[in-house]
C-alpha cells in the first residue's frame, strides 16, 4: 500500500503549511471533491437509513463540557478554554452534548424513538504534533458523527443497524476492516461508573457472529464500543467507525420522554460514526486504492484526449455535453504521456479524425480494456450511468 502522505500531494488533494500548523491539512479542489462525494455519499446512505441531519457549533460553553463529562475525564485531550466577555468557551471534543441538547429542546414522546440525529460537524483534539501526519492524525476533525435516541428496548437493534451500515458503507468504498473490536474499559479512574455491564452485554449480542477482540481500556469514559479497527499502509492500526452505547450521558442533562404509560422515562444514546473521520477516511481511501478511487469518488471522471488540435473543437462540444459527469480536455504533449498521466482517471476518450467524423466516443479504462465505440450521447449516458453514487 502508498503511503498517502506522498501520494495525497502527489495527486494534488491536500497540503500543509507550518504557517497554518502541523495537523491542520488543507484541502486542494481535487481533495476537496473526493471528498464532498464521500460526505454526499454518507448523508444520503443516513437519509435513507431514518437519520436526521442537524447542525452545531463547534464551540461550546466549558460547563457543557463539565455537564457532559469531557471536562473532567477528557480534558488532556483538549484545546484550554478561551475567555471570551467573562464566559470560557472550548473548542468542542465531540458533538454529543450539542445533540443532547438539541434533543431537550422539546418535549419528546416515545412515538418518535429512535430518534436518529446526525451531523458531519467539526471537532478538536489537542494530539501532540509528533504524531501528527498527512490527513490520518489531524487537530481539526470533521466527524460523521450520529447519535440515536432510543428505549431500552430498541438499543440493540438500533446498535446492530449502525453496524450493519458500516459494513455497507465499506463495501461501497472498497475498504476492509482489520478488525472489529469490542473496547472495555480498563483499570483506573477514567470511567464513570454506571451500568457497564449491560452496555458490553448489548454490544457483545451485536457483534454476534463476527470475529472480534475485546481489548481492555479502549472504551469512552462513558461506555463500551465496538471499534472497527482499519490498517494503513505501514500495517498501522487505527479505529476508524464505531459504535456505543452510552447510558451516561442522557443521566448528565437529564433527557426524557413520555412513554406510552405517560410517565417520564429515559432513553439510551448510541453514538455512531459510520466513516469515522472525513480526513481519515480519504487518507485510507488513498491508500486502499493507490489513487485510483472507485469513479464515483474520483476528481476527475472522463478525460478527453484530441489527438491533435483539429480534434479539439469536437472534443470541446463533447465536453459541453458532459453534464454531472467531470470531464476535463488533456490537449498538451504527446498521445502516450497523456494517456500516462490521466493512468487513474476512470475513463479516457481518445479523439481522432475517425471519432469527429463518426460523431463518437472510443473509451479506454484504468486497467487497459477498451468500451466498444459508440455516439458520443450514448457513450455519456453510458459512463453517467457508471459514475453515479452508490
Ligand atoms: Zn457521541
Amino acid at each position: 500500500m502508498p503511503d498517502h502522505r506522498k501520494l495525497g500531494r502527489e495527486l494534488g488533494l491536500f497540503g500543509t503549511d507550518p504557517l497554518i500548523g502541523a495537523g491542520l491539512p488543507y484541502w486542494l479542489p481535487d481533495g476537496a471533491i473526493v471528498r464532498h462525494s464521500l460526505e454526499e455519499y454518507v448523508r444520503n446512505l443516513e437519509r435513507r437509513a431514518g437519520y436526521q441531519h442537524v447542525h452545531s457549533p463547534v464551540l461550546g460553553k466549558r460547563e457543557l463540557y463539565e455537564i457532559s463529562g469531557h471536562w473532567s475525564h477528557y480534558r488532556d485531550e483538549m484545546y484550554p478554554p478561551m475567555d471570551v466577555g467573562g464566559e470560557q468557551l472550548v473548542l468542542r471534543p465531540s458533538l454529543c452534548p450539542h445533540h443532547a441538547l438539541i434533543y431537550r429542546s422539546r418535549g419528546r414522546s416515545y412515538r418518535e424513538l429512535p430518534l436518529r440525529m446526525a451531523e458531519i460537524g467539526g471537532m478538536y483534539r489537542s494530539e501532540l504534533s509528533g504524531v501528527l501526519g498527512g490527513l490520518s492524525r489531524v487537530r481539526a476533525i470533521q466527524l460523521n458523527d450520529a447519535h440515536v435516541f432510543c428505549t431500552l428496548d430498541q438499543v440493540e437493534a438500533e446498535a446492530a443497524a449502525a453496524l450493519a451500515l458500516i459494513r455497507r458503507a465499506y463495501d461501497a468504498l472498497g475498504i476492509s476492516p482489520a478488525r472489529y473490536r469490542l473496547s472495555l474499559p480498563g483499570p483506573g479512574g477514567k470511567y464513570v461508573p454506571g451500568n457497564w455491564a449491560g452496555a458490553v452485554e448489548i454490544l457483545r449480542s451485536v457483534l454476534d457472529d463476527l470475529p472480534y477482540d475485546a481489548a481492555e481500556g479502549e472504551a469512552a469514559f462513558y461506555g463500551p464500543k465496538i471499534d472497527v479497527q482499519i490498517a494503513d499502509g505501514a500495517g498501522r492500526e487505527s479505529t476508524l467507525s464505531t459504535v456505543q452505547v452510552d447510558f451516561h450521558q442522557p443521566a448528565r442533562f437529564g433527557l426524557e420522554y413520555v412513554g406510552a404509560d405517560g410517565a417520564k422515562h429515559r432513553p439510551v444514546m448510541v453514538h455512531r460514526s459510520i466513516i469515522g473521520s472525513v480526513e481519515r477516511a480519504v487518507a485510507q481511501l488513498i491508500e486502499v486504492h493507490g489513487g485510483a478511487f472507485p469513479a464515483w469518488l474520483a476528481p476527475v471522471q472522463l478525460r478527453l484526449l484530441p489527438v491533435s488540435a483539429v480534434e479539439v473543437p469536437y472534443a470541446r462540444e463533447v465536453l459541453e455535453r458532459c453534464g454531472d459527469v467531470r470531464a476535463e480536455i488533456a490537449s498538451e504533449g504527446s498521445l502516450g504521456a497523456r494517456i500516462r498521466d490521466g493512468r487513474l482517471v476512470p475513463y479516457q476518450a481518445v479523439i481522432g479524425p475517425a471519432e469527429v467524423a463518426a460523431g463518437q466516443l472510443s473509451v479506454r479504462l484504468r486497467d487497459g480494456r477498451r468500451l466498444d465505440a459508440a455516439g458520443a450521447e450514448e457513450m455519456l449516458a453510458r459512463i453517467g450511468a457508471e459514475v453515479r453514487r452508490p
